[in-house]
């Protein structure tokens, strides 16, 4: 089992650059400019997180989304569990991970944001969402063996 990250650990980690079509490139096609995080990206970033016992993130999201939570799930590396979270709460999160104001709903509270940058909720919100696209099986069989009451949900 690893350590756990002191909050000074976190508040070192800087916040990820969103990757991004070169402008040559995306003149020439109508593909999203922002490529998406990679998994150690999204990771890394959802380190940051200081898990607020004071969600106050969380009020700052239209639909409640539990925020804490799903980006906890994330740094830890259970991406079923996050998107479970997510999904949870937010019926559409690849949408709102791509479209919401971030940064004057759930990013502008985020503690982070008092001294330096908030965490990107909304790219962990994408990542999130697209993984879970991709992991449907799995996400299927969790909501099977919850259903069954042989696995968690
Ligand atoms: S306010 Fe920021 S650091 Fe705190 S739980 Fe929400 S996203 Fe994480």
């Amino acid at each position: 089992m690893t350590k756990a990250m002191s909050t000074k650990e976190r508040l070192a980690i800087q916040r990820v650059l969103m990757p991004e079509q070169d402008a040559e490139q995306r003149s020439r096609n109508f593909t999203e400019v922002n490529l998406g995080l990679s998994k150690e990206q999204a990771i890394q970033e959802a380190q940051r997180c200081l898990n607020c016992k004071n969600r106050i993130c969380v009020q700052g999201c239209p639909v409640q989304v539990s925020i804490p939570e799903f980006i906890t799930a994330l740094a830890e590396g259970d991406l079923l569990r996050s998107a479970q979270i997510l999904q949870h709460d937010n019926a559409l999160p690849a949408v709102c991970g791509r479209v919401c104001p971030q940064e004057s709903q759930c990013e502008a509270k985020c503690v982070h944001g008092v001294k330096g940058q908030p965490v990107a909720i909304g790219y962990l919100e994408r990542f999130v969402a697209d993984w879970a696209m991709t992991h449907a099986n799995q996400l299927d069989s969790a909501v099977l063996a919850a259903a069954s009451g042989t696995g968690r949900c």
